[in-house]
């Protein structure tokens, strides 16, 4: 292999000098005739609040979910919302949330009054600990000033969360899993796909996510027909069909068509791109296993490898030396929930959250886009043993 040369890079078409984290463009470029097809359509039928595309996608991901409910809604957050709108889940409530996730997590919870209750995780798979979860959910109970109702685990990165224990303990603890499946459409645990591992799904298409719209966007999957005709009611001002009377409060929550017509193009190539994330998953976890902490993925588990994170020592020097090498890497997420300032009002001063506080300090995103080349993944590879020997 070519090392990266800053002088002599240009002569050698083999050694690229940038790889992107994320490139649109490229997947653009492969799926154009049939998004601009699928965009005219909508422009000429002109039904952009709820048209065809919608419901022929919500079809699609009920079916590739292995659930009876698709609902496209207007995004991953708004989703999350709804799930616990649905439940009637507010003010007096805790709900149960990994400390280290995206913010909307514990956002979703905070915004519909309810109390987020923050749980370490796993420093292995960056998942909800079932352990600490146990041991939040007894703490809460003594203290007596919520009632737990909700645990909301996070399928970090793509790769479902332990759903087997965190299923058996929520039936004995009487609370209600709500999945953050945000980035993880397409992952697949032992007991089924992401959409059917809980009574209630969220997913999210922003941009990025493994599958993305041009914009926000976003799903709620379930086999429940009292949660998706809630699901339903709320997307649409709280009523029912076109009906004119609010039946209960809702919010303005749809999927748009426009976004619909771009989904349904992606979900044609979709599989091929999983595959194509999990080829390079696999290459770089067989390269890098000497050099740093790679991904682990339990036994009969598949990951959506919306991201591949490694963990790494010094991870901000080493951030800088691969940037160097024309390589772009993500942070997510360089501060535990518990550090952010708009949860502060819920954070227990005792708590402490040692893995999600030190995975923080060490998480290290490849790029793992579908259409990276071989030439690329091989710069990838070198530059990170280069950088980590
Ligand atoms: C992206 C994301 C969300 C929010 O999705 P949006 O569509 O951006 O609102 C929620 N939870 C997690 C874990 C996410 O990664």
């Amino acid at each position: 292999m070519t090392p990266a040369n800053p002088k002599t890079a240009n002569l050698h078409a083999v050694a690229p000098q940038t790889v992107q984290f994320y490139d649109l463009a490229r997947q653009r470029a492969r799926i154009e005739p049939e998004l601009k097809a699928g965009l005219e359509a909508v422009l000429s039928h002109g039904q952009f609040i709820l048209g065809p595309e919608v419901e022929t996608i919500e079809e699609e991901l009920a079916s590739y979910a292995d659930v009876k409910h698709g609902i496209g809604i207007s995004s991953g957050r708004d989703a999350l919302i709804m799930a616990l709108m649905a439940l009637e889940i507010g003010p007096g409530d805790a709900v149960f949330v990994p400390a280290f996730t995206f913010s909307a997590t514990a956002g979703s919870v905070a915004s519909v009054g309810a109390v987020p209750v923050f749980v370490d995780v796993d420093g292995a798979t960056f998942n909800m600990c079932p352990d600490d979860l146990a041991h939040r959910i007894a703490e809460t109970r003594s203290a007596g000033k919520v009632v737990p109702r909700a645990v909301m685990p996070v399928d970090l990165f793509g790769l479902p969360a332990n759903y087997s224990a965190i299923s058996e303990l929520a039936a004995r603890e009487d609370i209600v899993v709500i999945a953050d499946a945000a980035q993880s459409l397409g992952g697949i645990a032992p007991q089924g796909r992401v959409g059917s591992l809980a009574p209630i799904t969220a997913v999210s298409f922003y941009p990025t996510k493994p599958l993305g719209a041009y914009g926000d966007g976003g799903a709620i999957l379930s086999s429940r027909d009292d949660l998706a005709e809630s699901v339903r009611q709320i997307r649409t001002h709280g009523r029912q069909g076109s009906g004119d009377e609010a039946l209960r409060l809702g919010m303005t929550g749809r999927l748009d068509t426009l976004q619909a017509a771009v989904l349904l193009a992606k979900m044609k190539v979709f599989d091929d791109e999983l595959k194509a994330r999990q080829q390079i998953a696999e290459r770089y976890t067989q390269s890098l296993g000497n050099f740093a902490i790679t991904p682990h993925i339990p036994e009969g588990y598949q990951s959506a490898w919306a991201l591949y994170t490694l963990r790494v020592p010094r991870r901000d020097e080493v951030r800088e030396a691969l940037s160097a090498r024309g390589v772009a890497t993500g942070l997510f997420y360089k501060i535990p929930l518990h550090h952010h300032a708009a949860f502060a009002p819920w954070v227990d001063a005792n708590a402490t959250f040692p893995v999600s506080e030190k995975v923080a300090d060490e998480v290290l995103s490849l790029p793992i886009h579908p259409d990276l080349t071989d030439a690329e993944i091989d710069h990838v590879i070198a530059s990170v043993q280069a950088v980590l020997s």
